[in-house]
């Protein structure tokens, strides 16, 4: 039987709508959130993804900032407009948006942004926080996964849970709040001995990787949920060809656009796991989803006690 799909779109906008929600009360007790976007010169892909933030925004209710900086921006200027986002009551959140300029020293911005305001969850106090199971905001995608689960009514405590890919941003924190929701956790990376073996203990697969269709279903244990993080675009014929043969409906996307999105999880993958997320449309849609919810958050916990 071929796998569930586990649909981030129904998920994403259940979230929305209860951030929404909250959204309207906070406003009418007088604190509208506050989103702040720095997006530094022209990079058409972060432009793409700042849009679609903004236009979340608008959505859901929040007041929301967009500032573009020239790419030629030190990060003595970054830094000082960070710090005039920090003093800023209005503004509840601040993203700085990646990747930045190459004379830009990133990780001193990032720095720089107030914890309480670090919507991104990216500070190394926010880090801390959920190391230590100490409330605080938690990084966009790793919390769209966990909400992913719980809402798909996935078992997580006592489960393996094998996740691939030990990025700051995504693997890392991911491994922590699956620990911390008591699964027994294993991060692998590109030195791990027998990748498939490793995988194949898995109750719960998350693939964070960025290599198209790498886990196929020889790492697969049946049954497994598999939680695909990845997006590749793919525009080598023979690529495609290794994914998506007769598959009609994708097929005729490559023809058209020339290239397809796809995931770090093979397609094929669906014959052998319980449950699954698609790409597109399953832990993308969260990212910004959480974002939203994560302004919320900030708003509430650093204003909502003061009235
Ligand atoms: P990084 O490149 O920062 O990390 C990739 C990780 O995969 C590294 O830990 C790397 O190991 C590991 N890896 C690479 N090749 C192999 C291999 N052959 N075998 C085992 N492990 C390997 O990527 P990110 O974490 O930022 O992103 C991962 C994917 O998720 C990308 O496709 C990205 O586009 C996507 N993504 C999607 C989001 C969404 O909203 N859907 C949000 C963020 C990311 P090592 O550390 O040893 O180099």
């Amino acid at each position: 039987m071929p796998a569930i799909l586990l649909d981030g779109k129904q998920i994403a906008s259940e979230i929305r709508q209860e951030t929404a929600a909250e959204v309207q009360n906070l406003t009418a007790a007088g604190i509208r959130p506050g989103l702040a976007v720095v997006l530094v010169g022209n990079n058409p892909a972060s432009e793409i993804y700042v849009r679609g933030k903004v236009k979340s925004c608008e959505e859901l209710g929040i007041y929301s900032e967009k500032i573009t900086p020239p790419a030629t921006i030190t990060t003595g200027e970054l830094l000082a407009l960070v710090n005039e986002l920090n003093a800023r009551d209005e503004i509840d959140g601040i993203l700085v948006q990646l990747p930045l300029p190459t004379q830009v020293d990133a990780k001193k911005i990032l720095l720089a942004v107030d914890p309480a305001k670090d919507v991104d969850g990216f500070h190394p106090m926010n880090v801390g926080f959920l190391s230590t199971q100490r409330p605080g905001l938690i990084s966009c995608t790793p919390a769209g996964i966990m909400e992913i689960l719980r809402r798909s009514h996935v078992d997580i405590s006592g489960q393996e849970a094998v996740v691939v890919g030990r990025s700051d941003i995504v693997g890392k924190p991911t491994a922590m709040l699956l620990i911390n929701a008591n699964a027994t956790v294993t991060v692998c990376h590109s030195k791990t001995r027998d990748l498939p073996g490793v995988c194949r203990r898995a109750d719960i697969l998350v693939a964070a990787i960025g290599r198209a269709g790498m886990i196929t279903p020889d790492f697969v244990k049946p049954g497994a949920t598999v939680i695909d993080v990845g997006t590749n675009n793919v525009t080598d014929p023979a690529e495609f060809q290794r994914l998506f043969v007769g598959n009609a409906k994708r097929e005729e996307t490559f023809r058209t656009k020339g290239a397809t999105l796809v995931g770090d999880v093979h397609p094929a993958v669906a014959e052998v796991a319980g449950k699954m997320t698609p790409v597109p449309g399953g832990v993308g849609p969260l990212t910004i989803a959480m974002l939203m919810s994560n302004t919320v958050k900030a708003a509430k916990m650093r204003r909502g006690g003061r009235n």
